[in-house]
């Protein structure tokens, strides 16, 4: 047997000012990986690209990986990103396979798609249109019938913070081998709810995910044999952008379709709970400042990069040292130029230098604004290193070339990439022990929660400026399809 593995997953905040070429979906620098370097990079890994290889290994079948591409959170694929990928995909099943596996986000929009999967999942089928496809998906994704009708079964994350993406891959993948050896005959029954949740509101050990997700769990067994929520990524400004239940069921008894109707009555019954009501950030730092022992970690939701976000706004960082907050960790902040001239200055120099800002919000209507700080260089380093967990476990991060700037209050880490602090190692690579810290500013919503969360005496949501916003309210919502609550108070379901 032989079996197709490959990847294209990009959650994309159609609101954010960056574009996304071929040569930023890494996923590390320099573009997508294939075949070897695929493998080499993704064997192991706590995704569903490790457990589409761990699967097909086990059973030993013949492994091809074309392409893998993704990246962090940011504007439109480029169409023609899109279309390479998407043509050795393509090609690749075309040239002959017992079956498709695919790692794919679920919100992903190309300069011409606003489906992006569902436009890639049918150009694939219409290529090869026996083929089986097993698709693995985000807790996060938008998604779309277009989708569910050109793949065989889907399988979405059931955690956030996301903790089980190996075993959404894994399940994904016995369900399509389970299909070809004739054991199942999966049908995929899928509905959607004209709500839009807070990403914040989205936690699935807190209401109202905690009983939605429940219910999934109760449901599956039997003839059901996958149920998945997609409570969805609000910043992608499409038609099929809300909540959605997907079941994969053996046969087509129309169980499916009625546990779907289930899970989102509940949805809906708890659609105020979706709700985040954030408070003014400058009243947030205050309330830090009050808190004594540390490490107390500040929030900047607005600026989180795993949402879109271009993880150079410097407002909460410029709201903390005007409120006088000290022994302060913030980062990592992306401003290439700023590293640049720091690399220049070297290690032990004294600095003045406008840091992050650099990047327009033109959705939003607001001008970059660059924070002027003083400081000494401390570290210069290559920015990589391996996460160890427990999330993303032997992921390896490539931050770029990434600066220490010691202020004297604060430490800010600077870096050349965008990447989500996602692991305490982003700092110690740098020499920096988190957890000595009074004040740690991260650039997070919820996936700190394994990570730093665990360790944090407190944690301050700080809502400020960015394309990641918890206030809808800011975005220029087009595509949207209307009404949907709670942007539309007479949202009916
Ligand atoms: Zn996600």
């Amino acid at each position: 047997m032989k079996i197709i593995i490959a990847m294209l997953k990009h959650e994309t905040n159609t609101f954010s000012p960056l574009l996304t070429p071929l040569e930023s979906l890494g996923p590390e620098n320099g573009g997508p990986l294939r075949g070897e370097d695929a493998y080499a990079y993704f064997k192991g890994t706590q995704i569903p690209m490790g457990a589409f290889i761990d699967l097909a290994e086990e059973i030993g079948a013949e492994i091809e990986i074309p392409i893998a591409a993704r990246t962090v959170p940011s504007g439109p694929v480029s169409q023609d990103a899109f279309d390479q990928v998407a043509q050795v995909i393509c090609d690749a099943v075309t040239a002959g396979c017992d079956a498709l596996l695919l790692d794919l986000h679920g919100a992903m929009v190309s300069e011409d798609f606003e489906d992006g999967e569902g436009e890639l999942l049918e150009r694939v089928r219409r290529a090869a249109p026996d083929v089986p496809i097993g698709v693995g998906l985000d807790f996060h994704a938008n998604m779309s019938e277009r989708m569910v009708q050109n793949c065989d079964v889907a399988v979405g994350y059931k955690t956030y913070p996301h903790v089980d993406m190996y075993e959404a891959g894994r399940r994904t993948g016995e369900l399509l081998l389970d299909m070809i050896a004739g054991k199942i005959t999966p049908h995929m029954s899928f509905a959607t709810c004209p709500v839009l949740p807070n990403i914040l509101r989205m936690a699935t050990n807190e209401a109202p995910m905690d009983a939605i997700m429940a219910k999934a769990d109760a449901l599956e067994g039997g003839k059901l044999l996958s149920v998945s929520v997609f409570p969805g990524f609000p910043l992608a400004d499409t038609p099929h952008t809300r909540l959605s239940a997907l079941v994969v069921e053996d046969g087509a008894a129309g169980e499916g379709e009625h546990a779907c109707r289930e899970i989102l009555d509940i949805a809906w019954r708890s659609r105020n709970e979706f709700i985040y009501h954030a408070a003014p950030f400058v009243d947030a730092v205050a309330r830090a400042k009050a808190l004594k022992d540390g490490p107390i970690l500040l929030l900047d939701l607005a600026d989180n990069c795993n949402s879109g976000g271009t993880l150079d706004s410097m407002a909460v960082i410029r709201e903390a040292l005007n409120q006088g907050l000290e022994d302060v960790l913030a980062g990592p902040v992306c401003d290439p130029e700023a590293v640049a001239a720091m690399v220049g200055a070297g290690v032990g120099a004294e600095i003045t230098l406008p840091v992050g800002g650099k990047m327009d919000l033109h959705a939003l209507e607001r001008k970059g604004d660059p924070l002027v700080l003083s400081g000494r260089v401390t570290l210069i380093s290559d920015g990589r290193f391996t996460v160890r967990g427990p999330v993303f476990t032997g992921m390896r991060v490539d931050l770029g070339r990434t600066v220490v700037l010691d202020t004297g209050p604060m430490q800010i880490v600077v870096s050349e990439e965008r990447i989500e602090p996602l692991d305490l190692g982003m700092f110690r690579m740098v020499g920096i022990e988190p957890l000595d810290k009074t004040y740690i500013i991260l650039k997070s919503k919820i996936q700190y929660r394994p990570t730093f969360g665990v360790v944090s005496k407190h944690v301050i949501d700080c809502n400020a400026l960015g394309v990641g916003s918890a206030d809808f309210n800011l975005f220029p919502y087009k595509s949207l399809t209307r009404p949907i609550y709670p942007l539309d108070k007479n949202t009916e379901f």
